[in-house]
């Protein structure tokens, strides 16, 4: 069998789970498989980097953070490898450029365009595990790009995928995926199965055990995913397309702290205003979650909407500027300190009053809510932040998850 297997941040944190994952790698290797491990940087290494480069320039051009972070996965794929070798397992750790990982050219948050295998294949012809930095890749200009934060899952799945390996295995620091996250809502249970629909609305509405783009290249390219602890042999959750189980009506709640409304207000009530204020960010790659528009009085009319909160500024600005030409407004208003719920589930495609059901979860711990949106298969509302924790639970445990 030829298995992906990738560990993240906390797996490799230090010389202890270096070792515990180079055995768990030699081990499938010592059974006879083809190993491609992928890794992400030790611990809390990326936001140290991070924090690094704003003390030396807040403003840092996006080229050069993504040169700095890069960094981070060299650092833990050639310690594995020394890992490995001291183990007197042959093998080779490789960064983006090494393997020839193509991607867009957008740094920061770049697309898997496309993986040279010829490297892969020739090291592991050479029997040996092949270690791959995870959440980088290399653009036309002949740079470094990274994926965005936790892209690591994406770079295994693209691996998985270029390789066609027979499995593809991603180990973190929880046993699974759970029906919230575990350290919000300690009475989550862990999912046996879930399907790539569901779970990409999970990792796009906040739950950030697979990075959400992972998740969609999983299901284009129909790569099996199983999600488990690095730290015990549980089972572990299986990501695919169709799953044995009766759908549930509600298999997870998630949450999105990384949210800012912004509102215009007094936009004149004529077509194409929208089309004007979401092209102005379209062209800035901002992108714009749930929408919301005023019935409109007096020819005016309020549009508000919701940007990743390390966007909003960036997309302030360009409003601002605009302001004076194509987009006449009586004011733009921000608030930072919101955050999304939501609800996912296959099963609620085909059941009435599940909405109802949630709000009243909501009302009963006395959460207003500013914004709704739902899709066949989600319901996400938009709260103040300082309730999430509250309204997750009274949520989770409203559809009887625990
Ligand atoms: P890694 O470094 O292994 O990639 P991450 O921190 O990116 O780990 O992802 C694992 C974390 O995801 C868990 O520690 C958990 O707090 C969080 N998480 C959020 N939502 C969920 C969920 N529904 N199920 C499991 N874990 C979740
Ligand atoms: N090291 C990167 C991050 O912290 C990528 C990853 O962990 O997946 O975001
Ligand atoms: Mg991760």
């Amino acid at each position: 069998m030829l298995i992906v297997k990738k560990f993240g941040g906390t797996s490799v944190a230090d010389k202890e789970k270096i070792f515990n994952v180079a055995r768990r790698c030699v081990e499938d290797y010592k059974n006879g498989n083809e190993v491609v491990v992928v890794l992400s940087a030790m611990g809390k290494q990326t936001d140290l980097l991070l924090a690094q480069a704003r003390e030396i320039n807040p403003n840092a051009s996006k080229r050069e953070v993504d040169m700095l972070l890069t960094t981070g996965e060299q650092i833990s794929v050639s310690l594995m490898a020394m890992a490995m070798n001291s183990l007197g397992v042959p093998a080779i750790s490789l960064n983006a450029f090494q393997v020839a990982m193509h991607t867009t050219s957008v740094y920061g948050s770049a697309r898997i365009k496309r993986i040279d295998v010829d490297r892969i294949h020739s090291e592991l012809a050479n029997n040996k595990i092949v270690i791959v930095t995870g959440f980088q890749g290399i653009n036309s200009f002949g740079d470094y790009t990274t994926l965005g934060r936790g892209g690591s899952d994406t770079t295994a799945v693209a691996i998985a995928a270029a390789l066609n390996a027979d499995a593809c295995e991603i180990y973190t620091d929880v046993d699974g995926v759970f029906t919230a996250d575990p350290r919000l809502v300690p009475n989550a249970k862990k999912l046996n199965e879930i399907t790539y629909d569901e779970m990409l609305e999970l990792s796009s509405l906040g739950a950030g055990v697979l990075h959400n783009r992972s998740v969609e290249m999983a299901k284009k390219y129909g790569v099996q995913l199983v999600v488990r602890s690095s730290l015990n042999n549980s089972e572990g959750t299986v990501v695919k397309e169709e799953i044995k189980m009766e759908k549930m009506l509600v298999s997870g709640v998630a949450a999105d702290k990384n949210t800012a409304r912004i509102a215009v207000i007094g936009l004149e009530d004529q077509p194409g205003v929208a089309f004007k204020l979401f092209n102005h960010l379209a062209r800035h790659n901002i992108n714009v979650d749930i929408i919301l528009q005023s019935v409109g009085r007096n020819g005016t009319k309020d549009i508000s909407f919701t940007v990743a909160e390390d966007s909003v500024e960036e997309a302030v600005e360009i409003l601002e500027r605009h302001r004076a030409g194509s987009l006449k407004c009586h004011k733009i208003d921000v608030e930072k300190s919101v955050a999304k719920v939501s609800i996912v589930g296959a099963g609620m495609m085909s059941n009435a009053g599940v909405a109802a059901k949630m709000f009243e979860a909501l009302y009963d711990v006395g959460v207003n809510i500013k914004m709704i949106s739902t899709s066949e298969i989600r319901v996400t509302v938009l709260i103040d932040e300082i309730y999430v924790e509250k309204a997750m639970k009274a949520v989770h445990d409203k559809f009887s998850l625990a």
